[in-house]
């Protein structure tokens, strides 16, 4: 099966074949983003726009960094500084936007949903780099690129995700991709940042981190979301530390080989334990920005093959 998808904007609808053949593109960009020449031409004539309607460091940078590899002339715009400040919806700029001709447009946006109307609206691939609780496929993608070059696989294995759940695209995204590649999935956190539907989302669910780390393959830690919080969700970040922030005592309840994983930005001594984040031998946080940025390179790749803009067949 190929990849057949004229836009990213969720896991939801992606078959685990098309995840498999973006991630095998994914893995030959990785080789090439680790020479001394990284460009191609791929893309070269083609015109990519970041609109980033919330703060992004990473991300942003790794879509901007993807673009220019393949060749693509690439424009972020200050969405901080845009119109929207000045009353304009988000469906104007977008239309204003379409009308530069843009080949593929990477959006970030705080309301779930809003990304998935946009495509509606315009002419050129939209790929959602994240929209409010709702999804962030690219994340997911490179978690998975991530956790199959370390594990050697990416099914079968036994995976917590542990925190903020409720809040979480990373989360929702993730609990997508690896469930469908049939991974067992167990999350981790205080009740009180679980999403309600947890009890049909396939997956365990803990609310002690001993229990829920026994023996898993891959701990992947999440940020506590406070601008998306709007109450008292924890006691105190010190409790919340003590009983859910990973460090060395709690990850020795995982398998000896677990790897550590967090999507970033992180909290240090909040939800992970600094040291133990900079451990090269259990965390793989530094790995997942170096997928990031191939995977974004395949999905920019494969969105413009499927509409034609570049010759080849997905494969
Ligand atoms: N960078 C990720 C996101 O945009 C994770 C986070 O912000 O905690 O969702």
């Amino acid at each position: 099966m190929t990849f057949r998808q004229n836009h990213l904007l969720g896991i939801e609808h992606l078959h685990p074949d098309e995840i498999v053949s973006l991630l095998d593109l994914s893995d030959s960009y990785v080789d090439l983003n680790r020479r001394d020449h990284k460009h191609t031409d791929k893309l070269t004539g083609l015109t990519q726009i970041n609109m980033f309607f919330e703060n992004s460091t990473r991300t942003q940078a790794s879509f901007e960094l993807a673009g220019k590899r393949l060749g693509a002339d690439v424009m972020n715009m200050a969405m901080q500084a845009s119109s929207i400040k000045k009353g304009e919806t988000l469906i104007d700029t977008a239309m204003t936007l379409n009308a530069m001709h843009p080949d593929l447009l990477v959006v970030r946006h705080p309301h779930s949903g809003a990304v998935n109307l946009l495509a509606e609206k315009v002419n050129c691939a939209v790929l959602n780099a994240g929209d409010g609780r709702h999804e962030h496929p690219t994340q997911a993608l490179l978690d998975a690129l991530t956790i199959r070059r370390a594990k050697g696989r990416l099914h079968r294995l036994s995976i917590a995700i542990c925190g903020d759940i409720a809040h979480s695209r990373v989360a929702r995204s993730n609990i997508l991709l690896l469930g469908k590649m049939e991974n067992r999935i167990r999350l981790i956190g205080p009740p009180t940042l679980m999403p309600s539907e947890v009890s049909e989302l396939g997956v365990e669910v803990f609310d002690s981190m001993q229990d829920g780390l026994a023996d898993v393959d891959v701990v992947m830690m999440l940020r506590l979301q406070r601008e998306r919080m709007d109450g008292g969700f924890i006691p105190s970040e010190r409790e919340y530390y003590h009983r859910y922030g990973l460090d060395a005592e709690k990850l020795r309840h995982a398998r000896d080989d677990a790897i550590v994983m967090h999507p970033g930005p992180m909290n240090r001594g909040v939800e992970i334990d600094g040291t133990l984040a900079d451990d090269i031998n259990r965390s793989v946080i530094q790995e997942q920005v170096e997928m990031g940025v191939a995977v974004r390179m395949a999905a920019m790749e494969l969105l413009c093959r499927n509409r034609g803009l570049i010759p080849g067949d997905a494969p």
